[in-house]
């Protein structure tokens, strides 16, 4: 099987070409860099709609030139597309696109999570079984175990996802977009300032400690304490429900998903917790962690084989796309 995936969630304009058979995936992608702040919807459309064309041009050139079979056979089995969640926007831009590819080379439509689609790469890399999975993302924090035909939603944010929390505080203090990288560098000279913690139960919130880190740059703290302990009480609060996860679904392993999986501290805080109790940890490498195609065109992979395709009319995409409303259809035989 061979699937071309299309990711267009946010700030990522992507395209994959997943070779089953080979376990090749090519990536191409071509990020958004907003001027100032952080990003805008409407010109990360723009950016969609510009950067889609080509990305797609030079994967399906990659396809074209490995293709065995005849020529006049499409050089895909399949288009598969993040369906969302995401910025609306973009979303349709890359629907749009994915609906007249699968037409011109009348091959079959996938409509892909994008959340699912980051905890099944994890599953893809690390060949693990049943992992509980923290999709710790820009716009997204959840954990993510499955169960019974879904993947159920054990605990998640209350309010903003992680990576745009810690986006929030580096625009505060004027720093460019993505934040999370800046705040991991300057974190290595830092000092613990007390900040609020936040769980209750399996959810937990940002929005305190957020307020509360402006609040200390405005009054002088050093903004390296300040990332160092935005890192200490963030990672924590997620490496706590993380472990509450493994717990309560007595699963044996861990996989990360998401931009601020990218954070050092963040694996090393998961990875003590997971060797403590026994656990297998697994973090993909950095290209599958941050948004990007080939985990779309993976799981499109794994939908397409099980007959989980979209028909035309029911392509639509959806900005507040659900993990847990996605069927789990490509897994039917796997324990529950
Ligand atoms: P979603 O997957 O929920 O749609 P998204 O589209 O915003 O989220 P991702 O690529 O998953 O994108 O994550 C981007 C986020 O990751 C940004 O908020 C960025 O600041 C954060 N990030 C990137 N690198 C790091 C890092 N080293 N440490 C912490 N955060 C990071």
């Amino acid at each position: 099987i061979r699937i071309l995936g299309i990711e267009g969630t946010a700030w990522a304009a992507s395209a994959a070409v997943f070779d089953a058979a080979r376990d090749d995936i090519v990536i191409e992608s071509d990020a958004y860099q907003p001027e100032s702040g952080g990003i805008h919807p409407r010109e990360a459309a723009e950016h969609m709609h510009e950067a889609v064309p080509r990305v797609v041009e030079r994967a399906l050139e990659h396809a074209r030139e490995t293709h065995d079979g005849p020529a006049d056979e499409p050089p895909v089995d399949a288009v598969a597309f993040s369906r969302g969640p995401g910025l609306g926007p973009c979303l349709r831009i890359v629907g749009t696109a994915a609906r007249a590819l699968s037409q011109a080379m009348d091959v079959p439509l996938v409509g892909v999570n994008h959340m699912v689609a980051h905890l099944e790469i994890g599953r893809h890399t690390a060949d693990f079984d049943a992992p509980v999975c923290l999709n710790a993302s820009g716009a997204n924090a959840h954990l993510l175990a499955y169960r019974n035909g879904r993947y159920r939603v054990l605990g998640e944010t209350m309010d903003t996802g992680v990576g745009n929390a810690i986006d929030k505080f580096t625009r505060h203090v004027g720093w460019s977009h993505p934040g999370g990288p800046k705040v991991e560098a300057a974190a290595e000279d830092g000092e613990y300032v007390d900040l609020p913690y936040v769980v209750k139960g399996m959810d937990f919130s940002f929005s305190g400690i957020m307020s509360a880190a402006k609040q200390r740059y405005d009054d002088g703290t050093p903004v390296e304490d300040i990332c160092y302990s935005l890192q200490e009480n963030i990672f924590g609060m997620l490496t706590e429900v993380s472990e509450r996860a493994l717990s309560l679904t007595g699963s044996d392993e861990l996989v990360l998903g998401g931009g601020v999986g990218q954070n050092a501290r963040l694996r090393e805080m998961l990875g003590e917790m997971c060797a403590q109790r026994g656990a297998k940890f697994h973090a993909p490498d950095p290209r599958f962690l941050r948004d990007n195609a080939g985990m779309i065109a993976v799981l499109g992979a794994k939908m397409y084989a099980a007959g989980d395709t979209l028909a035309l009319e029911d392509s639509r995409v959806d900005p507040d796309f659900r993990p847990d409303q996605v069927p789990v259809t490509w897994r039917a035989d796997e324990p529950e």
